[in-house]
């Protein structure tokens, strides 16, 4: 048992295709881990346990009758639940889908089941994907599992809390500001959000059409790119979608060779509001590059200054224009269809009763930037922003191969500190947006603890778009010159220590 949940995502399929463990044992494992610490973590808002043995057995089969297997065949993985999985429930972490059975499977979905990825069920966000603490879930909020009382970040929490506490290995989220990212960096795990088109969007909920991405979560950099592999490539039913093969991400993740690689440190995203935690774990992973090889330069993005509120005023455009299609007619959540009230009406009650506060803020925010007296004062100003942030980008990327910064300005905040100030909650994000809005390649990974607090801090990487292999080498010199230093992985202190205890892993493991 311990060894098994212990285990990485690739040594778990290694062992399966050679029979040493089966999927259904390594499923079953996953599933008591759940059973354990899914009522103080809560990362899932559905599990169907029978239907991922059903999947488990079907791989085991597969090997015995000696047919191909993928990758990461018979690995068990825990799907965010806003990309559609036919069978279960798609509710975006809010009432207005409540009960909502896709009929379609997005095309994320397709490919973890091409792979043969046993898929134990779906985690919890905000609410369509609205927020930085997965506080704004309908459901309820998740935990960290490093510490009980904080948040495990956002939207993606669930993903990241079920990957960090060990109830899946690997996990799929989505980024659009930095919904994989930010809670990746807040629960010691690897989260990448990949070139935007590099993952298909098909069958994922839009929230914002230009910015959403598709990605991996996983605790080590080998099993992110070998999920990175299986998601990505073309995909015709994705209109965005790149047409190019996947970059080398596997292949990069294995070398981890950064000699002579130029990172750039972008003197803007640091400084004065960063915890003083996460700028010394931050300055020490650029001194463990560095002894591997990366040349350190300083470089100047000078418009990622306006990037929080360029994004505050392009995602809710999209997002108000996006979230219409949810008027109570056609599917979802319908409140005071009486026979005598008008349609109208209808949609007004069942909008207001299904969707959370900080959505219908951003349906408010997004209609009025759009609407015909200000759509240049705003929506326009905020589109030149993002060319600037774009140019910012392609200058730096002529000084450095990799931009790199803290990923997130604090490490985990506890639940309740900041659902009342939107602002501080948006301010979560200050390192993560200007990836999104050029579209580029980015990612996090594991770089201490901070000392105040003992929680996770991350470092955020950041590619040209197509260049992802880059991100994973940086993050595999990074992974393995941390080892050497603590003597192992980041992410298993919390099953070893006092975290992991309290979590209830160490009696699950036994
Ligand atoms: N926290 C950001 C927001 O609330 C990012 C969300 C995301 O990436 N989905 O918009």
């Amino acid at each position: 048992m311990n060894e098994i949940l212990r285990a990485t995502a690739a040594e778990l399929a290694a062992k399966i295709a050679t029979g040493e463990v089966s999927s259904v044992e390594v499923t079953r494992a996953h599933l008591a881990q759940m059973a354990a610490v899914e009522p103080r973590v809560h990362a899932f808002l559905h599990v169907d346990g029978d239907r991922a043995l059903a999947a488990a057995t079907a791989v085991d089969a597969k090997r015995a009758a000696g047919e191909k297997l993928g990758p990461l065949a018979g690995v068990p993985l825990a799907l965010k639940d806003v990309i559609t999985y036919r069978g279960a429930p798609t509710t975006c972490g809010s009432k207005i889908l409540e009960g909502w059975y896709p009929p379609y499977n997005a095309t994320v979905t397709e490919c973890l089941l091409a792979n043969d990825i046993v898929i134990l069920g779906k985690t919890n966000l905000d609410e369509f994907a609205m927020g930085s603490s997965t506080e704004n879930s309908a459901y309820g909020p998740t935990r960290n599992p490093w510490d009980l009382d904080r948040i495990p970040g956002g939207s993606g929490g669930g993903s990241a809390a079920a990957v960090a506490s060990f109830e899946a290995p690997i996990a799929i989220g989505t980024d659009t500001g930095g919904s994989i990212r930010q809670p990746a960096a807040l629960t010691g795990t690897v989260g990448v959000k990949p070139t935007y088109g590099g993952v298909s969007r098909y069958g994922l909920v839009a929230l914002a059409s230009s910015l959403d991405q598709p990605g991996p979560c996983a605790r080590t950099v080998l099993d992110a790119a070998l999920l990175h592999s299986v998601i990505g490539g073309h995909d015709p039913r994705d209109s965005t979608s790149i047409t190019e093969a996947v970059p080398p991400v596997v292949e990069a993740a294995l070398s981890g060779d950064v000699s002579g690689m130029r990172i750039g440190v972008v003197k803007e995203l640091g400084g004065a509001g960063y915890e003083p935690g996460v700028a010394a774990r931050f300055n020490e992973a650029l001194v463990l590059l560095q002894r591997a090889g990366a040349e350190l330069v300083e470089v100047s993005c000078p418009h990622f200054e306006y990037a929080l509120a360029a994004y505050y005023l392009i995602l809710p455009s999209e997002c108000s224009s996006n979230l219409a299609k949810f008027d109570a007619m056609r599917y979802g959540l319908r409140v005071g269809d009486d026979g005598d009230r008008s349609a109208e009406e209808v949609m007004n009650l069942s909008r207001g009763a299904g969707f959370g506060d900080e959505v219908k803020r951003r349906i408010i925010i997004g209609t009025y930037a759009l609407s015909s007296g200000y759509y240049d004062a705003y929506y326009g100003s905020a589109q030149k922003v993002r060319t600037l942030i774009t140019q910012d980008f392609e200058r730096a990327f002529k000084q450095a191969d990799v931009l790199v910064s803290p990923t997130t300005p604090t490490t985990a905040f506890r639940l309740g500190e900041r659902i009342n100030d939107p602002l501080a909650m948006y301010k979560s994000d200050l390192c993560t947006i200007p990836s999104n809005l050029a579209g580029n390649a980015s990612a996090s990974f594991p770089c201490g603890l901070a000392p105040e607090n003992g929680l996770p801090v991350g470092l955020q990487v950041m590619a040209p778009a197509m260049a992802d292999d880059r991100l994973y080498r940086v993050g595999a010199a990074l992974e393995r010159e941390l080892a050497s230093e603590i003597g192992g992985l980041l992410i298993d202190e919390l099953a070893a220590g006092a975290a992991g205890e309290y979590l209830g892993v160490k009696e699950a493991v036994k």
